[in-house]
This record gives C-alpha cells, sequence and structure tokens, in this order.
C-alpha cells in the first residue's frame, strides 16, 4: 500500500518507536497515530501532564527529568499499564519513549501478554549525533498546544512566536545542553541494549531518521504497511 491510499483501520500489533533524544520519535508518532487512528501514548508527555498538574507523580519525575536521568522502571511501568488497559488502545497503540530499558521492555512484554496483545513492531529512528544536537537546542515548543518547533528552521527564527497561536515558543527544561547531554548518554547506556533485546525478532526495523518529517513519515507508513500486510 502506499502512503496516499487509505490505510487500514488500527494495527495487527502495538509500534514502539525507537531513537535516541531529538530523533524524531513525538512528531513522528502523531503522524502515525492520525494514520492508523491509535492513540499516542508518550511517557513524556505523561510525565510533562503530571509536572504541568503538580501531582505527587509530576513533582518525583521533575526532578529526575530535570537532571536528564531515567524515571525508575515500576513507576513507568505502572502507569504505562494503566493506560493500555483503557479502551481506545484496543486496536492498537503507539508508544514513544517506553520501554527504555530492558526491564521496561520485559514488562512491556508480559502486560502485552497479560492483555491478550502480540509483540510490537519495533521502529528505531537512526540520527547523527550532530542532527541531534541542533534538533534538541534549537527545540521550541508552543506553550498552548504543544507543537514544535525549531529555532534554526525558518519562518520561526525570526519571529520566535507559534505560527498557529502566535504565543510565545518556550524551551523544554531538559532541552538545555548540559541536559542533553545526559539524556544522550542514558539513551547509550540503558535504551541501546533494547534495540538489542528486539533485535532477535523478526519485527524491528532501523529506519533513517535524518530526512525531513514528511519522508520519514513516509518510509515509516511503508514499512508498517508492508508489514502488515504480511500479517494478514
Ligand atoms: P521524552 O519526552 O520521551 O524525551 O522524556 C522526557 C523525560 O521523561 C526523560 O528524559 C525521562 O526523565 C522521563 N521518561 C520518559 N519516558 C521514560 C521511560 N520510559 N523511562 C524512564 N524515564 C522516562
Amino acid at each position: 500500500m502506499t502512503g496516499a491510499a487509505q490505510p487500514a483501520r488500527g494495527l495487527h500489533r502495538p509500534v514502539v518507536l525507537m531513537g535516541p533524544p531529538g530523533a524524531g520519535k513525538g512528531t513522528q508518532a502523531k503522524k502515525l497515530a492520525a494514520r492508523y487512528q491509535v492513540p499516542h501514548l508518550s511517557t513524556g508527555d505523561m510525565f510533562r501532564h503530571h509536572v504541568g498538574r503538580g501531582t505527587e507523580l509530576g513533582r518525583r519525575a521533575k526532578q529526575i527529568m530535570d537532571r536528564g536521568e531515567l524515571v525508575p522502571d515500576d513507576v513507568v511501568v505502572a502507569m504505562v499499564e494503566q493506560r493500555i488497559a483503557e479502551p481506545d488502545c484496543a486496536q492498537g497503540f503507539i508508544l514513544d519513549g517506553f520501554p527504555r530499558t530492558v526491564a521496561q521492555a520485559e514488562s512491556l512484554d508480559a502486560l502485552l501478554r497479560r492483555a491478550g496483545l502480540p509483540e510490537p513492531w519495533v521502529l528505531v529512528l537512526r540520527v547523527d549525533s550532530g542532527l541531534l544536537l541542533r534538533r534538541l537546542t534549537g527545540r521550541r515548543m508552543c506553550k498552548i498546544g504543544g507543537e514544535i518547533y525549531n529555532v534554526y528552521d525558518r519562518p520561526v527564527a525570526a519571529a520566535d512566536r507559534c505560527l498557529q497561536h502566535e504565543c510565545e515558543l518556550v524551551q523544554r527544561a531538559d532541552d538545555r545542553e548540559e541536559v542533553i547531554r545526559e539524556r544522550l548518554a542514558a539513551y547509550q547506556v540503558h535504551t541501546q541494549p533494547v534495540i538489542e533485546f528486539y533485535r532477535g525478532r523478526n519485527l524491528l526495523a532501523e529506519l533513517d531518521g535524518s530526512g525531513a518529517p514528511e519522508a520519514v513519515s513516509q518510509a515509516l507508513f511503508d514499512w508498517i504497511d508492508r508489514n502488515e500486510d504480511r500479517g494478514r
């Protein structure tokens, strides 16, 4: 099936979108969710939501996130398990930012089994470190709708305001350079082994995430459509 064709509703398997910070997981997960009409589950967004509401979990997570470290596995797994149990996840879902450790990947296997759901497709976005730094240090977010911009890109560079809501753009606290370094290190140490954990299964693909967002989406759609067709 090509990108222009009408996609099937739902997915045969959940999708795990992986890649280092700045690889474009959030942007691509939203596009996948829209195309396959399944929910986008971002653990980072869930934590930011808790931080914004000032919950107990939010207070705990904020301290960890501001240092660029990982929230403990049991906390993340419990949050994901609760979300996956909601009825809108029955037709599949896109996981963005989870699992980030091998222990989380093992827990995900167990909770998918318990829910009677199949093993996930695992799609890894590859981007070189120079481009990652540029994307992360330049990233700004709309305060109202969460749209993502980059100060290095036109036309935002000139105005530094959200094109949709015309509001001020803000920088994520963890997009400061010293925290970015920590996050990239956490990815190397804890998350890179998750790719190896999944590699043995015939359900993993590594794709180039350095192109324009539309080109990356098309590659993701093509891969999923091809493999979903194979599984029918
Ligand atoms: P993200 O928006 O995915 O970059 O996540 C932002 C921050 O939230 C991370 O740097 C972690 O501190 C925390 N976080 C998000 N997902 C996870 C996860 N699966 N495991 C541990 N910490 C996480």
